[in-house]
């Protein structure tokens, strides 16, 4: 039986979990109820079960029943478990039980796909080598794929390659994309603190005003993408908060800027990062007044190896229900912390279409979006496929 016919008698059980798991969200590290029931499931089909990885994160581990010639070789599948700490829509009757928490990223789905796949792959055993199975926490800004690593993953469980899927509501039902090269952003945040003296609003002169400040900070930072990064490449800095001030007539001593840098290339990152700093230090001095500059690295940029992106293309063209694979393609300026596994091994992340006619269109953390089940047996056929392609 191949995964597809397998994984098509799985699919009303496969689409129970997904119900279930999307009924009862955890946001990232609490994902206490999921990680518990992925474990149990994994066990239960005799799958070697490792918890605390990353806190809640799980790994699985299922040997082939053939012996490679002369080596072992191990593969990573992972997916992520967390939600959204946000209040789902009306629109489903399995909706959201826990109030401020939902599946708003298709993580349940990404979940259920790699249990289907896991479970094929562990009643076949069709393969030569290894397979590892990572559930992972706190995709949704967390970093629980660094967390996971910092708890020493992949000294336990090394992979020769590593792979990950992301549902689309772009993109329809039976198309996927894989890109070589970068797929998603790299994501950087900060927090600016200017500060300038206090005065009457009747006598700026007498102070260093921070609201005529950060307006020409403001402007300084949106000349970086424009004006001193090249218009080919991709930058963008946007500013998501400004606070100061607690009078109509004073004038503030302190105004603070916070917000989010994307960028698809390393040295782009850093180059920005460069301009980011000169521009906000020089121009509160231009002002009179001093700049403090508290500046996070996120997630870096998502970048597919290319053998693997290729082999990953080939698995998902094989999948009955696939219709297209696209190889070309613009990335994402979203971020994705599977990117760190990415850093340290060669693997793909693929996305995967899911608008449906009349479902599974609705963006990603949108109060109204749901996981479209019929792409539950694609998604875990290719993961299930690709496993017994790359360990034949
Ligand atoms: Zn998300
Ligand atoms: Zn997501």
């Amino acid at each position: 039986m191949t995964p597809r016919e397998r994984l098509d008698q799985l699919h009303p059980e496969m689409t129970a979990w997904r119900r279930d798991f999307h009924a009862h969200p955890e946001i990232g590290f609490e994902e206490e109820r999921t990680s518990a029931l992925v474990a149990e499931r994994l066990s239960e089909w005799g799958i070697e079960v490792h918890r605390g990885f990353g806190g809640t994160g799980v790994v699985g581990v299922i040997r082939g029943r053939h012996q490679a010639a002369g080596s072992n070789r191990a593969i990573g599948l992972r997916a992520d478990m967390d939600a959204l700490p946000m209040d789902e829509g009306d629109g489903v009757e399995y909706r959201s039980q826990n109030p401020g928490r939902m599946h708003a990223c298709g993580h349940d789905g990404h979940t259920t796909m790699l249990l289907g796949a896991a479970k094929y792959l562990a009643e076949t055993r069709n393969f030569a080598g290894t397979v590892h199975l990572i559930f992972q926490p706190a995709e949704e800004g967390l970093a629980g794929a660094k967390a996971m690593m910092d708890d020493g993953l992949f000294e336990r469980f090394p992979c020769d390659s590593i792979y990950a899927i992301h549902n689309s509501p772009d993109m329809p039902l039976g198309t996927v994309k894989a890109l070589t090269g970068t797929a998603l952003a790299a994501i950087d945040y900060f927090k600016v603190t200017l500060r300038g003296r206090s005065s009457h609003g009747a006598h700026p002169h007498q102070g260093i005003d921070t609201v005529a400040m950060v307006a020409q900070v403001v402007n300084a930072l949106n000349a970086i993408p424009s004006r001193q990064i090249d218009a080919l490449e991709s930058a963008i800095i946007s500013i998501g908060q400004i606070h100061g001030g607690t009078s109509d007539i004073v004038l503030p001593e302190t105004v603070e800027l916070r917000g989010s840098v994307r960028t698809l290339k390393p040295e782009v990152r850093v180059r920005v990062e460069e301009l980011f700093m000169r521009a906000v230090t020089l121009t509160a001095q231009a002002c009179g007044g001093t700049a403090e500059i508290e500046y996070r690295h996120a997630y870096p940029a998502t970048i597919n190896t290319a053998d693997e992106t290729v082999r990953a293309a080939e698995a998902a063209a094989a999948v009955p229900g696939v219709t297209e694979v696209l190889r070309e393609g613009n990335p994402i300026l979203a971020g994705e912390d599977f990117a760190f596994m990415l850093e340290r091994n060669r693997g793909a992340y693929l996305m995967f279409g899911q608008r449906g006619a009349d479902k599974g269109g609705v963006p990603v953390h949108n109060p109204g979006y749901d996981f479209n089940d019929d792409l539950l047996p694609i998604g875990a056929s290719y993961l299930a496929g690709l496993v017994e392609q790359e360990l034949a």
